[in-house]
């Protein structure tokens, strides 16, 4: 492998073999257009467009104005079928509480809220799940890592019980950044161990009948009125087992309820919380019993991946492909926000990205040449509902994943201006970094780690499902550093983001927005996929990272 300072020159080595025609700087390559970036934005983020949750009306009209604007900008439809869509097929199930959820200590029944209190779900598709007088159970983080010689689940069978977790991995203290241990759960970055979808899937492998993640605003990285509106329709992947290998519920505990119960039972929640950082910990009874029953209605629908492909110019690279991928799905209409509006806009989330996914397409497409190997442009569905679209397309992919070099994500864009910084989730976690380093240099900017890297966003969007089958996946976020702005100012917008509109109905477009930021992070998105696109060789993941015996099997090597 190079040293990254070597990868410029590789470039310009490659660019100068194939003829003048291909752009060697980023001075040379096609600039985004903002105007057409912010016109895709409004529409898709109009009220017409109900918030595109999949299924929907304003999936029909989502699609629509996709395939046309990839028509319109000439690209070619993405399916080897020779259409523009990938069909998803995916069940929605819409839960009703038809028994109260009561947790029964010390011979008190107690109702609790839901949505105040408790968020309970299921995945399985069937019209009536059932916890009946389970044991309730704190079992820490809910982790099993061998490799850090870590298992909460010594000593107890939770075969049957709704157990309670932790959200985040353990905060282990050592010598590292925030007094962690960078050698045990990645320090301060979250690792897959701390997501709720890891421990959804660790509590059904062990039987648990009943899995709540204790919701605490920090670590989750939104508020708890974010995890509410997972209470409406929720949607699956069609499979055929029916997910009934998955816990019969899933959901989130608020942290108020969570103490109460420690304290019903005699125990300090702090205390065990503490504890169970350690490798000490066992799994804690909490004398109490659940009980609720879940029915729904169940419906099956084909929900759609819209796919449109730039055929590669080289022969011999044509059959090898760079994905890029964004969501077009957002929340669609719910709970009304605090002016009354119910529709879920989803302007920055994902609207800015799918917007931008456009906008590279048309980018790539004004080329005098196209690139060597094929582009592909992947809108996906439903990554809203535990990123769906993407985890279909990784599972049936429409190009072979091992002649896959790169998946490029977009998953909200900057629209607060320039930056000196980008900052890039998961940094170093592949050759894509080194990539985007070198692009940005030529942007005069500095590639940052993510300052949220306890947040795990690089297992929260729908690159992850490809770097899950190995393909090395890019995923940069805002820079922190706004040029002609004070100190503070990203963080400032950032934080109020995440606190007023981050999945509200408020999530529209803003008179304020600065969409300068956005056509320079989409430029490096389109250099990092353009080179990659031309390179002789594959990008690879980094020695020691998580994903690369994947990638090596997959590559038979
Ligand atoms: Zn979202």
């Amino acid at each position: 492998m190079q040293p990254r300072h070597l990868l410029p020159i590789g470039f310009l080595l490659v660019a100068a073999a194939c003829g003048s025609s291909a752009p060697e700087t980023l001075a040379d390559m096609p600039n985004l257009e903002t105007t057409r970036v912010l016109a895709d934005i409004t529409r898709l983020s109009s009220d017409e467009f109900q918030g595109r949750a999949p299924g929907s009306e304003g999936e029909r009209l989502s699609v629509q104005y996709l395939t046309d604007e990839f028509t319109a900008a000439g690209l070619e439809p993405g399916n080897p079928d020779g259409s523009w869509v990938q069909k998803v097929p995916l069940v929605g199930m819409r839960p009703m509480v038809t028994a109260p959820f009561t947790i029964t200590q010390g011979g008190k029944a107690r109702q609790m809220k839901v949505l105040g209190e408790i968020v309970p779900f299921t995945r399985r598709v069937s019209e009536t799940v059932t916890l009946n007088k389970s044991d309730v159970v704190f079992v820490g983080y809910g982790i099993q890592a061998p490799e850090f010689q870590w298992d909460d689940y010594k000593g107890v069978d939770v075969k049957g019980k709704t157990i309670l977790m932790l959200v985040n991995d353990p905060p282990v203290p050592g010598s590292g950044l925030g007094g962690l241990d960078p050698a045990t759960f990645g320090g301060k970055a979250m690792t897959y161990y701390g997501r709720w979808v890891y421990k959804f899937e660790k509590a059904a492998e062990m039987g648990a009948a009943g899995v709540l993640v204790i919701h605490e605003t920090g670590p989750a990285g939104y508020p708890f009125a974010v995890a509410q509106v997972m209470g409406g329709e929720r949607f699956n992947l069609s499979t055929p087992d029916k997910n009934m290998g998955k816990s019969a519920i899933e959901g989130w505990i608020s942290l108020e309820a969570t103490t109460d119960l420690f304290t019903g039972a005699g125990l300090n929640f702090d205390e065990l919380k503490a504890k169970a950082a350690t490798r000490d910990f066992t799994p804690v009874p909490l004398k109490a019993t659940a009980s609720v029953t879940l029915s729904q209605t169940i419906r099956t629908l084909d929900s759609q991946n819209v796919v449109a492909t730039i055929t590669g110019s080289d022969a011999a690279l044509k059959d090898e492909y760079v994905v890029y991928s964004a969501h077009w799905d957002h929340l669609g209409i719910g709970a009304p926000g605090p002016d009354g509006d119910t529709i879920y806009n989803g302007a920055m989330d994902n609207a800015s990205g799918t917007a931008t996914l456009l906008e590279l397409a048309r980018a790539f497409k004004s080329l005098p040449t196209a690139p060597k190997r094929t582009v592909v442009f992947l809108a996906v569905t439903a990554e809203e509902q535990g990123l769906l679209g993407s985890e279909y397309y990784a599972r049936f992919p429409l190009y072979p994943l091992n002649r896959t070099l790169a998946n490029v994500n977009v998953d909200g864009m900057n629209m607060w201006g320039r930056t000196s910084d980008v900052t890039v989730i998961g940094m170093g976690a592949s050759d894509l970094d080194d990539y985007l380093t070198a692009a940005a240099k030529e942007q005069n900017r500095i590639p940052m780690p993510d300052p949220e890297s306890e947040k795990g966003f690089y297992y929260r969007s729908d690159h992850f499902n490809f770097a899950k089958v190995g393909v090395p996946a890019l995923y940069i976020d805002d820079g922190t550093t706004f040029i002609d702005k004070p100190a503070g100012y990203g963080k400032q917008k950032r934080d109020d983001f995440t606190r007023l509109d981050y999945h509200k109905p408020s999530d529209q477009v803003k008179p304020d927005w600065d969409l300068s930021g956005l056509a320079e992070d989409g430029k490096l998105l389109f250099a990092v996929g353009y080179r990659v696109a031309m390179a002789p060789t594959y990008p690879e993941w980094k020695p020691g990272n998580e994903f690369k015996a994947i990638r090596d099997r997959a590559l038979n090597r």
